[in-house]
């Protein structure tokens, strides 16, 4: 991985342990469970976890804890995809996966004790009435009819809540703090709300969910959380994450610092809008390949390793963190560059026919997997009578400064002769379906004599060769921030309008023989095509390859 880089968050941790305020740093990593991780979550993961493991880690460890506090959406589903993309990237989190859940009775205790210190009261205001009532930006909001309510009164309401005797929705459990603040999270936030919802974890046991600001400070403080790292749209609920933990009985206090959320353009950094794409059957699922979901980039084919160098250049701070996809692509070409052995496909062929090859007396070389890697090993590229060459390689009238195939010119076979080009086969439309080409006999390995041939192309020996399934992928939306378009209206516009049509597209291509036997999930370059990668879900080792396009070799993003 590149060396790390310096932020504010590392600048804190320096001084804390410099003070002697931790010997080491505990951090978490704390998703809600209701859909999979993006590569937002990626920037926080590398994050959090990067702090404490890999390169310049502080001493301390990482906890990976589910936020499953809103029964309705959270699935096992979702709990198996994130604990397997966080392992995926990299990262292992410390001892067992924590649940916010598993400390619903301790919530319930303290909000007790917030009870019986007359610093929370039972509601019955609906949810319409509790926004009129929380007033706005501008105007301070009213105090609740029920604000006044006696500690005994508010316990026993709060012991029905949960015992089940009132309907959802009829009654809360507010914190009493200010309904004049400024800050509009400090007006009596609901803590507690009525809901009959299974709960992944806990089942039917309760019928009543803490809500997330409660939750996660005190979730913090009972893991001994040092530094709670969070995106910026959490930086007025600090207030209330400080008043929660001085109101309560509870030894530890965590700080909450602050950074910007990834943005990255081309792509939906939000659950629920990538959510959406998944229902409407717009991508095949989570992982399609073009979703910005780990799970997605993975099928694509981009490493772990490509992630976190990408994580890194987007930088930890509070200002905008606008990244383009260019950035991305950038450092997933360039891990790959030195970890993917290099093979030949042809992804449009076009046959060649070689009117002097002939068998036994026409040589063949083995080529080395990777120009830097002898260890990688290397194959025999076999040649034959018929060829399959890119289309894109031939041109009929060739541009200024053409040094691929054209009529009577000469090109280099990769790995093998040098090749004139005598003759263009056409069908009864004009179109060229093929090449005569004559071997340069003396060129295996060598310089022809007497000229300079500049340009390689690579090829396939048709015989040799096997067939293979290959997706192209683009980018799925044409607009750079799909979900900011406004209307005439001044309305967002919907996103689902800026679906790019041509973001997948199916070839039949050819590939080297050597790549039957990959498992899925092999990575390869193909030579002057770009990155591929067999699928994970649809390729099998020994059948027909089908591979996904990662990334090509050149930037297509930042024309
Ligand atoms: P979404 O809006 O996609 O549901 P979220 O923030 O609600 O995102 P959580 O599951 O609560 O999703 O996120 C877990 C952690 O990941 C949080 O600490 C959150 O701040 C962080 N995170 C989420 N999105 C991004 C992002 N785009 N950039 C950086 N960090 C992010
Ligand atoms: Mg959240
Ligand atoms: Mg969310």
């Amino acid at each position: 991985d590149a060396p790390v880089v310096a932020h504010f968050i590392r600048t804190i941790i320096d001084n804390d342990l410099k003070d002697g305020r931790h010997a080491a740093i505990q951090t978490r990593f704390p998703p809600e469970p209701n859909g999979y991780l993006h590569v937002g979550h990626a920037k926080s993961i590398c994050l959090n976890f990067g702090l404490v493991q890999g390169e310049q880690a502080y001493a301390g460890a990482c906890n990976l804890r589910f936020d499953d506090t809103n029964p309705e959406k959270e699935s096992e589903e979702y709990v198996r995809a994130i604990m397997e993309d966080v392992r995926w990237l990299g990262f292992q989190w410390q001892g067992e996966v924590r649940f916010a859940s598993d400390y619903f009775e301790q919530l319930y205790g303290y909000a007790v004790e917030l009870i019986q210190k007359g610093l929370a009261y039972v509601d019955d205001l609906d949810a319409e009435q509790m926004r009129a009532y929380r007033g706005t930006l501008t105007e301070p909001g009213k105090p609740s009819p029920w604000r006044d309510r006696s500690v005994e009164e508010n316990l026993d309401l709060f012991t029905r809540m949960r015992a089940g005797e009132f309907a959802d929705g009829s009654r809360t459990l507010r914190l009493k703090i200010d309904m004049a603040s400024g800050n509009i999270n400090l007006r009596d936030p609901v803590i507690y709300r009525i809901r009959r919802l299974h709960h992944i974890r806990t089942g039917d046991a309760w019928c009543i969910y803490p809500m997330y600001d409660y939750t996660h400070c005190i979730s913090d403080a009972l893991e001994g959380i040092t530094h709670s790292l969070c995106t910026l749209e959490f930086e007025d609920h600090r207030p209330l994450y400080d008043w929660v933990l001085d109101n309560i009985s509870i030894d530890c206090h965590p700080r909450q610092y602050e950074f910007s959320r990834l943005e990255l353009l081309y792509a939906l950094t939000s659950k629920r809008k990538l959510n959406q794409l998944v229902n409407e059957k717009v991508v095949s699922g989570w992982d399609d390949p073009r979703m910005p979901t780990v799970s997605g980039m993975r099928r694509r084919g981009y490493s772990p390793a490509g992630i976190r160098l990408f994580a890194q250049r987007c930088g930890i701070s509070k200002s905008e963190n606008v990244i383009d996809y260019s950035v991305l692509e950038g450092a997933v070409r360039e891990t790959l560059e030195a970890e993917a052995p290099r093979v030949m496909a042809v992804l449009n062929p076009l046959k060649v026919t070689l009117t002097n090859f002939e068998a036994g007396v026409t040589g063949q070389r083995s080529a080395p997997f990777h120009p830097h890697h002898p260890e990688f090993g290397e194959r025999e590229v076999p040649i034959a009578a018929t060829l399959y060459v890119e289309r894109d390689d031939f041109a009929e009238v060739p541009p200024a400064g053409w040094q691929r195939l054209a009529p009577g010119m000469e090109v280099r076979l990769r790995y093998s002769y040098v090749i004139r080009c005598d003759e263009v086969v056409k069908d009864a439309s004009g179109e060229v379906v093929e090449l005569k080409c004559s071997i340069d006999h003396a060129t295996l390995g060598q310089n022809p004599v007497g000229r300079k041939v500049k340009g390689v192309i690579h090829w396939l020996s048709a015989e040799h060769a096997i067939a293979a399934e290959v997706r192209l992928y683009d980018r799925l939306f044409t607009e750079p921030r799909p979900d900011a378009v406004r209307g005439d209206d001044g309305q967002y516009v919907d996103f689902m309008q800026f679906l790019n049509p041509h973001s997948l597209q199916v070839v039949e291509a050819w590939v080297e023989a050597a790549v039957q036997d990959a498992a899925p999930e092999t990575r390869y370059q193909f030579e002057r095509l770009g990155y591929f990668c067999t699928d994970r879900v649809e390729h099998r080792a020994g059948g027909k390859p089908v591979f996904n396009r990662t990334v090509t070799l050149k930037d297509s993003w930042s024309k």
